[in-house]
């Protein structure tokens, strides 16, 4: 009797580790199931104000600092150097999240906060291990403080893909060779954030989207300059790839 109510006071504190990765998080409309993600999606012309939904009003412009047509030069780390940093942060990749239970390193769930969004994830689950969701609470953080600072309202990042399972890649494969098994999300320290997708919470002001991409392509070059990451922009999949160091 002793002995089922330790497991069971374990497998709470477990299952509660796992869920909270964000002080401020409210609960999510995150997909538990596995299922197709951005990869599988067509990405919309960045002029397009993709973010505010039916949007027909003013879209305001932002200053940004950084070079334009550029950001695929900037953001250039090879999937081998990445692939170095998960292997050395990561967790050893898994078949399914039912074996997260058994890691040494522990996973956090993500869920949607003041500082993100995470998105419906079609081929990977919301987790990440906590060095890794620090560094993406961290960013947005920043990309709504700096929208902020400038004059905007209330805007935030959305995370369009985290942790990819044995299962997952598997699924992913089949459906987009790009997509190989030799992927960083595997390691749990590596996530997709949009720029073709923002969450605009105020719709009185509207920016427009390669201003948002452009200050989030700011925030991330900070961090990658502080040494917190290295990162990938994806042109095809319209996003940031980034991994924890
Ligand atoms: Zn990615």
């Amino acid at each position: 009797m002793r002995k089922t109510i330790f497991i069971l006071i374990t497998a709470f504190f477990t299952t509660m580790s796992l869920m909270s990765s964000c002080s401020s998080c409210s609960d999510t409309e995150t997909a538990d199931k596995e299922q197709p993600d951005a990869f599988d999606t067509l990405v919309p012309e960045t002029h397009t104000p993709v973010h505010c939904g039916e949007f027909d009003g003013e879209v305001h412009s932002m200053v940004t600092h950084v070079v334009p047509g550029r950001l695929k030069e900037i953001f250039n780390d090879t999937n081998d150097l990445q692939l170095t940093a998960a292997r050395h942060r990561g967790i050893k990749p898994i078949e399914g999240i039912a074996q997260a239970y058994g890691l040494k390193r522990p996973l956090v769930r993500i869920s949607t906060c003041d500082a993100y969004a995470v998105d419906t994830m079609w081929f990977s689950l919301p987790y990440l291990v906590p060095r890794a969701a620090r560094l993406l609470h961290d960013i947005g953080q920043d990309f709504r403080d700096t929208i902020k600072a400038r004059g905007g309202k209330e805007y935030r990042i959305k995370v369009t893909s985290a942790l990819r399972t044995d299962y997952s890649v598997r699924r992913l494969t089949r459906r987009n060779r790009a997509a190989t098994e030799q992927s960083c999300h595997r390691y749990g320290t590596t996530f997709d954030i949009s720029w073709t997708k923002f969450d605009c919470r105020d719709s009185s002001y509207v920016i427009s989207l390669e201003d948002l991409k452009n200050i989030l392509a700011e925030i991330v070059y900070d961090k990658r300059q502080q040494g917190r990451c290295y990162a990938i922009f994806e042109r095809r999949q319209g996003c940031f790839h980034i991994t924890v160091r």
